[in-house]
């Protein structure tokens, strides 16, 4: 059984909030449920529009494909989403460089499947430790890669902004998959840049365990992400699996 709660906050600095979230714990064309954060960019209302569309296309996607597999079923949307976005913006002067991250979930029993394009998160948290499955694709994750950069600082780094893929941003999009064995007890917990660049991975943990149940967890992290500064738009979903 799953515990879900999402939401999106526009911080204390941004006049407009870009973040964009999906939850359905009910099934979604083949896919027994499915969870997405997108934090769209791009100026005017370009940011805005191609995260909340990006989600529709991918849902759509999902909903009217014959697949069964998590991973086709997931890039596949990914690169809908994409071909869609890059229509719209070649369409209107306005929207010309939106882009957006996305992170897709779906739990399927005890089996985690993830997909993501850009810097928006996915972790899974238990009582002891967090991990972050998801790799960003950024900059500063390129510079850790190869050894110029630790992984602390890059938190704070000036160019911490920087994403090296996004979806509308290049003809192809290629997405990462990542599979995961669930535990009882474990949190699930997905996330845009504006909650992760302002917590470190040991304070998530700290107020995801404070919590008493989906909702206040969520509340609680936006709500320390705010405190920190809240320097952009923050979207989180908690995702707590039961075993029944
Ligand atoms: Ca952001």
């Amino acid at each position: 059984m799953l515990k879900t709660f999402s939401l999106t906050d526009i911080g204390r600095k941004r006049s407009m909030n870009q973040d964009f979230v999906f939850s359905s714990e009910n099934p979604v064309g083949n896919l027994p449920n499915l969870f997405i954060v997108a934090d769209g960019m791009g100026g005017h209302n370009g940011g805005g529009f191609a995260s909340s569309y990006a989600v529709d296309i991918i849902k759509q996607s999902i909903e009217s494909s014959e697949a069964k597999d998590p991973e086709e079923l997931f890039k596949s949307a990914i690169r809908a989403a994409n071909l869609a976005v890059r229509t719209k913006a070649s369409e209107n002067s306005e929207l010309i460089g939106m882009g957006t991250t996305a992170v897709l979930a779906c739990v399927e029993g005890d089996t985690l499947h993830v997909c993501n394009v850009g810097d928006s998160r996915l972790y899974v948290a238990n009582k002891d430790s967090i991990r972050q499955i998801t790799v960003d694709h950024s900059y500063v994750e390129e510079m850790i890669k190869v050894g110029q950069l630790d992984r602390e600082s890059a938190r704070t780094h000036e160019h911490k902004n920087i994403i090296t893929r996004a979806v509308g941003a290049e003809d192809t999009i290629e997405s990462d998959y990542f599979k995961v064995k669930l535990k009882d007890g474990d949190i699930i917990l997905m996330c845009s840049d504006g909650l992760s660049n302002m917590l470190a991975d040991d304070e998530l943990l700290v107020i995801l365990k404070g919590g008493r149940d989906t909702v206040s967890r969520a509340e609680d992290l936006v709500k320390a992400a705010n405190e920190a500064g809240g320097k952009d738009n923050i979207a989180v979903v908690v995702i707590e699996v039961l075993n029944d």
